[in-house]
């Protein structure tokens, strides 16, 4: 397996693999950039075909950390892990205790938190064995990230509905959700309170049915989600669902979710712009839940994490406003906003150093 050429490489500080026989771990930590603080991410647990499809995820989702956290105005750094196997019948114990010395050997170059395949409880074993660990009960939700990560996602879409139809409500509106889980349930909530008319798919019957009987979800088919007529898509469900063979279909004016890495490829960001379709970066507006994160860390009031979500509007609407400006991908000028940022930390980092020197 190629690391160095590997397609999402892209210049990251630390790969590092982890095989361990007794408890049948086998794991990948990815740390892309620290120039604003240790890496800091989701350990991902899925059954991946092979070894190169997990390193291609986490050194795609370790990336995307990076940008998340400097639009955020996070003092953090991009990180991710991924452990391959399948979260309902490989987890156990000794593997997750194995997967916190793991952690622990990176010395803090790299904070787990919780991921898809893992919850609070799975965070909780690995603490057992490494101080580097996030997310562990100190929110109202018992460390659960998914509702900051709904609420700003919310909040983007409101920003996105204000931006492309002048409109300050979402009253009336429609909002197609692809998965009913942690957060696509949470944003529901927002959505209905808000008096907008909610669409909603997933492949779990219960998740579904949670959303229909709580909220009044109205439940659409798992093929025909992506292309309902509503004025909203979030795709709130897995990555690469924006792609070649689902934009043609897409009949909603704005995308605005919560899953990572929603773009199949960067061409299909350009397919979106070509199709007049405005999408919203996903790193930009799911970072909700890594601020929680880091406020669950540094224990801050609940008011300051919620003004912290908030910020998330501001940053959107700002890449909005350059993305017509300039008419560029709204997805390259988050990228671009980032890398402003990273680049002047660099270069305040630089001149104290000088000054010492
Ligand atoms: P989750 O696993 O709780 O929910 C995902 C839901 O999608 C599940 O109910 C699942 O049954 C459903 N689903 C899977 N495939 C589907 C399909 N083809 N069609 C319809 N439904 C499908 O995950 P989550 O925590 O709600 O996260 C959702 C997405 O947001 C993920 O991509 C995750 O990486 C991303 N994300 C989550 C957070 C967070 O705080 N939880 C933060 C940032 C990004």
């Amino acid at each position: 397996m190629s690391v160095f050429s590997a397609p999402a490489f892209d210049g990251h500080e630390l790969v590092s693999f982890c095989e361990d026989k007794s408890s049948g771990l086998r794991a990948i930590i990815a740390v892309h950039d620290s120039t604003l603080g240790a890496g800091v991410g989701g350990c991902r647990m899925y059954p991946y075909a092979s070894d190169e499809e997990a390193l291609h995820d986490v050194l795609r989702l370790s990336r995307g950390m990076t940008y998340k956290s400097a639009l955020a105005g996070l003092p953090l750094g991009g990180g991710k892990s991924v452990i391959i196997g399948d979260p309902r019948s490989d987890k156990s114990r000794k593997l997750l205790q194995a997967m916190g010395d793991f952690i622990d050997s990176q010395s803090g170059r790299y904070v787990a938190a919780e991921d898809s395949g893992t919850g609070p409880a799975d965070i909780r074993v690995m603490a057992e064995r490494t101080a580097f660990v996030s997310g562990l009960d100190d929110n109202e939700y018992g460390g659960d990230p998914s509702p900051s990560t709904a609420y700003g996602v919310f909040l983007g879409i409101r920003t996105a509905v204000k931006h492309r139809l002048g409109v300050d409500s979402l009253e009336g509106l429609s909002v197609a959700i692809q998965g009913l889980g942690h957060v696509g349930y949470y944003l529901a909530k927002h959505l209905v309170t808000e008096k907008a008319k909610v669409y909603g798919a997933d492949v779990s019957s219960e998740n579904l049915q949670r959303a229909v009987d709580d909220l009044g979800v109205i439940p659409v088919d798992v093929d025909d989600i992506l292309s309902i007529e509503a004025d909203v898509l979030a795709p709130c469900a897995m990555g690469a669902v924006l792609n070649a063979r689902s934009i043609p279909a897409i009949r909603a004016g704005i995308i605005a979710g919560a899953a990572n890495n929603q773009l199949a490829t960067d061409e299909d960001g350009a397919s979106l712009q070509d199709r007049g379709i405005l999408y919203c970066p996903d790193f930009l507006i799911n970072a909700g839940g890594i601020v929680d994160v880091h406020h669950q860390r540094i224990g801050l009031p609940e008011a300051q994490k919620r003004a912290h979500i908030q910020r998330i509007e501001a940053t959107l609407s700002e890449v909005l406003r350059r993305a017509d400006e300039c008419h560029l991908q709204t997805q390259e000028i988050a990228e671009q906003l980032a890398e402003e940022i990273l680049a002047s930390a660099r270069a305040s980092r630089g001149a104290s150093l000088a000054a010492v020197g």
